[in-house]
């Protein structure tokens, strides 16, 4: 297994880390049996980071974490991260309360890496009112977790102010290659926490499983330069070869994932620097697609019938690019996409002149081709 290690976090870390979102099912519940022999893979393999959090199926990916890790491999065989919901507060929860139930639940007596989960201007102006950034240092000095970090969801803006809140061990980012470019400033993100000298944690690496189904164009062009690599392996293999990157976070839920994906740490490849101009060719093919051209500028939103027209076109966009035109079928009464009369009211607000009627019907007819 690839490691690395920083000073910052002060202990080495398998570069591939078990997220525990998607542990695996049976009858609506986490399967502890199918759990337990996927943990016990994981362990052998090598993966030493497991990464949770309070509400991760309500506190079931927690006890789970307790039942099929923490009760049955030393502590000291495994770094675990959980996180601080803040957004809770408001609700009447205390951090201290919180980060209790996070402890009982895991069984734990201390977390490696604790996170202020899911920071973005909302969150973080809950944890400036709430002095999260003291409180979550002040139990580092406590002993009770290692490291103090944030997993993060904005602009490289709202980044920065946080960056400077605090002395951070290290930061979580979602960075993927599509990401890293458009719209999400990936790159921005991951260099202003490098120039920090603070290692990253990456989530999201295959963007929620997106970049495991490319666009057909998207498959061919990778199969052309590695017929055996799957498109999800270059996924990973772009957020390893960062060189500030401490952990790949994958949220395996199957053996089979689990396989595939040591075999592509057990040896891991940097991305040679043609590698990286395959997957910048990548990106240009899925911007390159015949898109709908929506801002989200909003300016269409009255519609009589209330279409969410900026939300139509954006899932449009992002099924053609990932290839998951089926999902999209899955939302076409919560986006009232039907309920168009033709009225043709939003069109004259539209400043990039989008025919939305006849994008709308087009949408409508893709996804009535799938039935
Ligand atoms: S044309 Fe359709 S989407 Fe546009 S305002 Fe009329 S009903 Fe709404
Ligand atoms: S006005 Fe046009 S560009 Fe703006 S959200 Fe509506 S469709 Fe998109």
């Amino acid at each position: 297994m690839e490691k690395r290690i920083f000073d910052k976090l002060g202990f080495e870390t398998s570069l591939l880390g078990l997220g525990c979102m998607r542990f695996p099912q049976k009858d609506g519940k986490i399967d502890l049996a199918e759990t337990e022999k996927l943990v016990d893979a994981c362990i052998a393999g090598g993966i030493n980071y497991f990464d949770t959090a309070y509400v991760y199926g309500d506190g079931d990916s927690e006890n789970a974490v307790r039942r099929t890790l923490v009760e049955r491999y030393p502590r000291e065989r495994f770094y675990l991260a959980n996180k601080l919901p803040m957004w809770l507060l408001p609700e009447g929860h205390t951090p201290q309360e919180l980060l209790e139930t996070s402890l009982r639940r895991t069984g734990v007596s201390y977390f490696d890496n604790y996170l202020l989960h899911n920071l973005n201007q909302e969150n973080w102006d809950i944890c400036k009112k709430e002095r999260l950034v003291d409180f979550i240092f002040a139990k580092k000095t406590a002993g009770i977790v290692r490291n103090a970090g944030f997993s993060f969801h904005d602009t490289p803006e709202v980044l920065n102010e946080i960056l400077h809140a605090g002395d951070w061990d290290f930061v979580q980012l979602q960075i993927n290659y599509y990401d890293w470019e458009t719209a999400q400033r990936a790159r921005g993100q991951y260099e202003m926490v490098t120039e920090r000298g603070i290692p990253c944690i990456i989530m999201e690496p295959v963007r929620g499983g997106a970049l495991a189904s490319p666009h057909p164009d998207v498959v061919s062009l990778l199969r052309s330069a590695d017929p055996e690599a799957s498109p999800a392996s270059w996924a990973l293999r772009f957020a390893g070869s960062l060189p500030n990157t401490a952990v790949v976070l994958s949220g395996m839920s199957t053996m089979e994932q689990v396989e595939e994906n040591l075999r592509l740490f057990n040896h891991f490849q940097l991305l040679s620097g043609e590698e990286q101009e395959l997957l910048r060719q990548a990106v240009a093919v899925l911007e390159g697609l015949a898109l709908i051209p929506c801002t989200g500028c909003n300016y269409c939103k009255d519609c009589p019938e209330d279409v969410r027209i900026s939300s139509a076109f954006d899932a449009y966009n992002t099924c053609l690019r990932f290839d998951q035109m089926a999902e999209l079928q899955t939302r076409i009464q919560e986006l009232h996409i039907s309920n168009c009369i033709e009225c043709g009211k939003c069109e004259g607000h539209c400043p990039q002149h989008i025919a939305i009627r006849s994008e709308l019907k087009k949408i409508l007819a893709c996804t009535e081709a799938l039935v």
